[in-house]
């Protein structure tokens, strides 16, 4: 058989043609900062732990695992507080997983999802593969979305589904309950709201679980991902009426989760406080990569995440590419005149801000 054969020649879904899939560099760098993941090793003893953990389940591995997966339910629903139960609880590879299994049961063919860009460069892909019309709404300045704004759009175009970045990826944007309340009331569609942030918010700001009792089509997803350290086990899960998760039963693939999968995470979460440690740390060099970029006049956005949008990049593709250079890789995400990066470990922090330092003023 040739190899020449490409996209183009394939019989694929005319929603599909022209589309180029996710593609964040896995490049193997000194100062890997371009994809938000939490840059610190987890603990030793946990790591200890985890892999006696997967030891136990490996010896039933010739059965498929609990498909309800009802441990790890659990564990989660105690981890999210909030009154929740497993009944509330779903969970998948990755909370992309989560958002796919979404559309399938709530959009598809002949039915639109709603987001506001820029935002999550996922949503877009997860909505085509799924037949689903994706309909990018606009932001209101400093990329904030008021909820005038957002019902504004609501009303405009009634979509079927509602993707509710909050924190806002890759801009960093937190977003208010008032306009997630008046999204909710503004449709009769799902609501999603896309915490994959959350724990590095301020401590004392209420997240979107505090909105779940009453709104049945409310669903709010999480991940281990990022704060939690765990982006390669992939484990992503929402909370949501009971209804809902019942609805994602009936497109899920049967026995999704691992068994392996399922006693990592379960494992995991027995130590939530060792691995949720470095959350602090991380959230102060946020900070002061917002207070350094603006020292080296940048025009670092406001950001409830584990990472810092900037502006005032004369040429971003040139800064990334000089930056690279130098071991440090970061995210061109396509807004002009701007770059995204993680905040690190400090030395981390302090190899980026030293290599753009050096590149001189923007
Ligand atoms: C990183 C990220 C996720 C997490 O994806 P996983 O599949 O759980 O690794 C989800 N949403 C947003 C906005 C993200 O930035």
């Amino acid at each position: 058989m040739g190899g020449v054969t490409s996209l183009n020649d394939l019989p694929l879904r005319d929603n599909l043609r022209g589309l180029t899939p996710y593609g964040a560099p896995q490049l193997h760098v000194p100062v890997a900062l371009n994809v938000n993941e939490n840059t610190h090793g987890i603990p030793e003893e946990v790591a200890q732990d985890i892999v006696a953990a997967l030891a136990v389940a490996v010896t039933t591995v010739n059965r498929y695992p609990d498909r309800e997966f009802t441990e790890l339910r659990v564990a989660l629903s105690r981890y999210l507080g909030h009154g929740l139960t497993r009944e509330n609880i779903w969970a998948a590879n990755g909370s992309n997983e989560v958002l796919q299994q979404v559309l399938q049961a709530f959009g598809g063919p002949g039915r639109s999802v709603l987001g506001f860009a820029p935002t999550y460069s996922m949503y877009p892909l997860l909505a085509s593969g799924t037949g689903t019309r994706w309909i990018a709404g606009g932001r209101d300045a400093e990329f904030e979305l008021s909820p005038a704004t957002a019902v504004e759009w609501v009303d405009r175009v009634a979509p079927d589904l509602v993707f509710l970045c909050s924190p806002n990826n890759p801009t960093g944007t937190p977003l208010s309950l008032e306009t997630i309340a008046a999204v909710y009331s503004a449709t009769d569609g799902i609501v999603v709201v896309d915490e994959a942030y959350a724990e590095f918010g301020a401590p004392e700001e209420p997240g979107a679980l505090t909105l779940l009792p009453g709104r049945e089509r409310l669903l709010v997803s999480r991940t281990m991902s990022k704060a939690f350290a765990f982006a390669g086990a992939r484990v992503g899960y929402l909370a949501a009426d009971p209804a809902v998760t019942d609805a994602l039963r009936l497109v899920r693939l049967p026995y999704h989760l691992s068994a392996l999968t399922q006693a990592a995470a379960v494992a995991a979460l027995a130590h939530t406080p060792a691995m949720l440690a470095m959350v602090d740390d991380i959230r102060s060099q946020r900070d002061r990569l917002v207070s350094e970029l603006a020292r080296l006049g940048y025009s670092p956005r406001r950001s409830a995440s584990n990472f810092v949008l900037f502006g005032g990049v004369e040429d971003p593709r040139a800064t990334f590419e000089a930056l690279l250079a130098d071991g440090v890789l970061v995210r061109d995400v396509g807004i002009p005149g701007h770059l995204r990066v993680s905040a690190g470990t400090e030395a981390e922090t302090t190899s980026f801000l030293d290599a753009l330092e050096a590149l001189g003023r923007p």
